[in-house]
C-alpha cells in the first residue's frame, strides 16, 4: 500500500491493480479482468452489459445474497427463484427449464460455500436456450470443478474481495469477462460511460461521453492490499481447507444428531465455509445460544429471497422449501484462518457437549 501511495497514483487501474489482473490471469487463465468496489457492483456492471429491461426474467436461486437479484431488478427484470438441491443449497438444475420462456435472459449459478454447482448441466440449458451463465462467484475464489477454476465457465463471473470473503481488501470485487463479445464495453461502463480506458492505453487522443455506465473502478490503495492477500492465497488457503477437514473430521459421525453435507466429505473445496444442518431452527437457536456462552460465534445464512418482504410483497413466488430449510436450520462454525487445531476441537466438543455425547 504505501508502493501505490508511493507511486503518486491510488485511483483505479494502477500499478497493483495491473499486478491483481495479471495475478487472475496467470493463475485462473481469466483474461478480461475488472476489478470493481463489490461483486454487488460487477453485478450491476453484467446487468449494464446485457441491456436488461423491464420484462426480462433472469433466473437465480432463492437461497443467496441479496446483491445477485438487486442488480437485475435495479433495471426492470424480474426474478424467477428457483429452488436449493435437497441435500445442499447450490441451484437445483433439474427445475430450471420448466421456468425457461421468450423473456428469459441469464441463469445465475451461486456456487455456494464454494461448492461448484452442476456446471455441465448449466452450459446445457445456457446453449440449448441461448441463455447468458452468470456465475457468482463470492464464495468460490480458488475452487475447482473437473480442474478447471469456478469463474472459467460463465459468459460473465463475479468474486467478491469483502471482509467476510477468503480473499479480502474489505470492500472490493472482481468481473470476470469471458465472453469477448461484452468486453469492449465493460471498459466503457466501468469508466462513465467514457472511452478513457483507451485513451490512457493512448489510442485515442481525448475521451468523451459515448455510452451509459458509471463509476466501477477499485482504487488501486485497495488493490494494493489485495495484491498482498493474492500473493498469500496459498497460505491463506490451505489453512482454511485444514481447519475444514478438522471440523469434517472431528463432526463427521454424529448423523443423528446434525447433518454436514455429502458434498463435504472426501472433496477438496477452498475452504470458505463449514457448515451443519440442524433437525429444527429451534434447536439452532438454542446451539447458538450454548455455543455463544462459551464465547464461540456460529450463525445462520441467507434470508431465501423469494421469501423477503421487498419482493413477496410485490409478486407471486414459486415455493422454494429447500431453500427454507437452509434458512431455518443451517448453521456456520467458525473459519478464519488465525483458528488452530484446538480451537477447532473446543468447538466441535461444545457441539457434541450440547448434544450431550461426550
Ligand atoms: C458476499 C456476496 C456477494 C456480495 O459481495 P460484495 O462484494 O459485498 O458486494 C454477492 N453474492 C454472494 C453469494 C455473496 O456471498
Amino acid at each position: 500500500m504505501y508502493e501505490a501511495v508511493k507511486h503518486f497514483r491510488i485511483s483505479g487501474d494502477g500499478l497493483y491493480s495491473q499486478k491483481c489482473n495479471d495475478f487472475f490471469k496467470y493463475n485462473y487463465k481469466f483474461k478480461n479482468n475488472f476489478l470493481t468496489p463489490s461483486c454487488t457492483a460487477a453485478l450491476e456492471m453484467t446487468a449494464l452489459l446485457m441491456n436488461i429491461k423491464p420484462g426480462d426474467e433472469v433466473i437465480m436461486p432463492s437461497f443467496t445474497f441479496v446483491s445477485c437479484a438487486n442488480a437485475f431488478v435495479l433495471r426492470g427484470a424480474t426474478i424467477r427463484f428457483i429452488d436449493s438441491n435437497c441435500n445442499e443449497p447450490n441451484i437445483d438444475v433439474s427445475k430450471i427449464e420448466a421456468l425457461v420462456n421468450k423473456n428469459t435472459k441469464a441463469i445465475i449459478a451461486v456456487h455456494y460455500a464454494g461448492i461448484p454447482c452442476d456446471i455441465d448441466e448449466l452450459i446445457r440449458i445456457k446453449k440449448k436456450y441461448s441463455l447468458v451463465l452468470i456465475e457468482d462467484c463470492a464464495h468460490a475464489i480458488d475452487s475447482y470443478y473437473k480442474n478447471k477454476p469456478l469463474g472459467s465457465f460463465g459468459d460473465f463471473s463475479t468474486f467478491s474481495f469483502h471482509d467476510t470473503k477468503n480473499i479480502t481488501c474489505g470492500e472490493g470485487g472482481l468481473l470476470v469477462v469471458n465472453n469477448k463479445k461484452y468486453v469492449k464495453r465493460a471498459e466503457i461502463i466501468r469508466e462513465k460511460g467514457t472511452d478513457r480506458a483507451a485513451f490512457f492505453r493512448g489510442e485515442i487522443k481525448k475521451y468523451s461521453w459515448i455510452d451509459i455506465g458509471s463509476s466501477y473502478l477499485l482504487s488501486d490503495l485497495s488493490a494494493a492490499y489485495l495484491y498482498g492477500q493474492l500473493t498469500s492465497i496459498k497460505t491463506i488457503q490451505s489453512k482454511r481447507i485444514k481447519i475444514f477437514n478438522r471440523y469434517s473430521a472431528n463432526l463427521n459421525n454424529f448423523s443423528k444428531y446434525f447433518k454436514i453435507p455429502e458434498s463435504f466429505i472426501g472433496k477438496k473445496y477452498n475452504g470458505h465455509m463449514f457448515y451443519i444442518i440442524l433437525k429444527s431452527s429451534k434447536e439452532r437457536s438454542s446451539l447458538i445460544e450454548y455455543l455463544d456462552m462459551k464465547n464461540i460465534q456460529a450463525v445462520s445464512h441467507y434470508v431465501p429471497l423469494h421469501n423477503s418482504k421487498f419482493y413477496k410483497e410485490k409478486h407471486i413466488v414459486d415455493s422454494c422449501k429447500n431453500a427454507d430449510l437452509f434458512s431455518k436450520r443451517l448453521l456456520r462454525l467458525p473459519l478464519h484462518p488465525y483458528l488452530k487445531m484446538n480451537n477447532i476441537d473446543d468447538i466441535c466438543e461444545n457441539i457434541l457437549n450440547f448434544y450431550k455425547i461426550l
